[in-house]
């Protein structure tokens, strides 16, 4: 009997360990550590921020989950791995294992920037968006300039605009609007690049919201300090706010970088398998995975890792896991890094299809590339969380049905046979 241990129970690592679980029945064992007691439906978490949901709707219980499913359950916060002796250590125990998954996310640069978190606010985990909400009321109660953005490095745009939008609909909603000058920073080089050179028709749409709502941008926005009620760039402009939210840049958990996994950030190089060059019975998924980035920014500007690139990766993972340890009699494959994502504007939406996000080689297209504008684009996010809620609590990961949907209605699969992919062979990996 194998034992494949699973790292963090996220997007990514709570659909690995159901697809682990449902792979390798009851002959291997399948252990899921998280340091949180509940899984959390990160994309939700802007909507907390401003109040349109509550936290306790996104989250589900691990212990529960785990009972439920099969899943051996452990909680705390992984310290380091030996990748020599295969053994993974937390604060009070030791886990041995054959395969290890690792699906950590991200931890939040703020040190990087004097002031960020401090006197602005994120949304990006689940203590954030409630204390985001807790300030927002009180800055509905004297609103003045609100300033939504992005930090020097971030990667992940599309909360950003969510919350610019979703924040312009709130104070429209309550009559306030026309006391709120609203300013959107970005280090992009232009509204709607995304940190992937942009997507078709995506850029249009976005200006087109951004005028008809009476919003100023500033791009290639290098933020070199938050301070009280006021931000400050590097061209010597000075932004005050009543109330801000920016999101920061983003690197791989520290315990990846003190067992010496990562690159110079912390991320994970993996083989296309999603296989460690190293030791090939380390996985990765999700956020803590390196990307080759596409191209370089004025202003430094990361890669997107959606909750769809995330849970194919939750696939090709757990299948070519399965794969090793003969329990499946099939080729190794990768994730297509195909995606659909839904922002919810509140009055309206934007869904992005890229397919793939990331094309192979430098100059190649993408397959699918277009954003469509809509009323249902909020519904289908709403009703989207819904279904990934009710997924967990059934121990499903990405079921046949919509699969087939997504093929069906975006022309998007989720994994393919090895071949050439954007995974870097191999990278340095850090030295302490
Ligand atoms: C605010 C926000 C909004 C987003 N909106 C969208 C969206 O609309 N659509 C979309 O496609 N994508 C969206 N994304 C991206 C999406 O949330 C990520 O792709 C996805 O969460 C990545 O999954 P993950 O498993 O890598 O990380 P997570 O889902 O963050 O899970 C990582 C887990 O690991 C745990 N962990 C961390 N360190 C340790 C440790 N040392 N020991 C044990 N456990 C640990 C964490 O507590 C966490 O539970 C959004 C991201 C953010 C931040």
């Amino acid at each position: 009997m194998a034992r494949v241990v699973v790292l963090g129970a996220g997007i990514g690592g709570l659909p690995t360990a159901y697809e682990l679980r449902h792979r390798l029945g009851d002959r291997h064992q399948v252990i899921l550590v998280s340091d949180r007691d509940y899984f959390t439906f990160v994309p939700g978490l802007v909507a907390v921020a401003l109040g349109h949901n509550s936290l306790e709707r996104l989250q589900l219980p691990l212990e529960t989950l785990s009972r439920q499913q099969g899943l051996k359950w452990v909680k705390g916060a992984v310290q380091r791995v030996d990748p020599e002796a295969k053994k993974v250590y937390l604060p009070e125990q030791t886990l041995d294992y054959d395969y290890l998954v690792i699906a950590t996310g991200a931890e939040l640069a703020l040190d990087l920037l004097p002031g960020l978190g401090v006197y602005s606010h994120s949304v990006c985990t689940p203590a954030h968006a409630v204390a985001a909400y807790r300030a927002w009321q009180e800055f509905l109660k004297d609103p003045r300039e609100l300033v939504v953005g992005a930090a020097p490095g971030a990667s992940c745009f599309g909360p950003a605009y969510e919350f610019l939008f979703l924040a312009e609909h709130t104070l429209r909603r309550q009559g306030l609007r026309d006391r709120v000058k609203i300013t959107f920073i970005t280090p992009e080089p232009y509204i709607g690049h995304l940190g992937i050179g942009g997507l078709a028709n995506s850029e249009q749409l976005t200006l087109d919201l951004i005028a008809q709502r009476g919003i100023e941008t500033i791009t290639n926005a290098e933020i070199t300090a938050i301070e009280p009620n006021r931000i400050l760039l590097g061209d010597g402009r000075v932004l005050p706010f009543g109330y801000s939210m920016i999101l920061p840049s983003f690197r791989g958990a520290a315990f990846v970088r003190a067992s010496r996994l990562g690159n110079e950030k912390g991320f994970l190089p993996l083989l296309p398998t999603l296989q460690h060059p190293d030791y090939p019975e380390i996985y990765g998924v999700g956020i803590s995975v390196h990307l080759q980035p596409l191209q370089t920014t004025p202003v430094p500007t990361g890669l997107p890792k959606t909750g769809q690139m995330t849970e194919e990766m939750a696939i090709a993972a757990s299948h070519n896991i399965a794969v090793a340890l003969g329990e499946l009699a099939a080729d190794p494959v990768v994730p297509t890094l195909d995606a659909v994502c839904f922002a919810d504007f509140g009055d309206t939406g934007i869904a992005y299809i890229a397919a793939p996000v990331i094309p192979e080689a430098q100059g190649k297209h993408r397959r699918l590339a277009y954003a469509i504008q809509g009323k249902w684009v909020s519904w289908v996010k709403a009703a989207f969380e819904r279904y990934f809620l009710l997924k967990m609590r059934r121990g499903l990961s990405v079921p046949w049905f919509e699969q087939w949907g997504l093929r069906l209605f975006f022309g998007i699969s989720l994994v393919r046979p090895l071949q050439p992919t954007v995974f870097p062979q191999k990278q340095p990996l850090i030295k302490t």
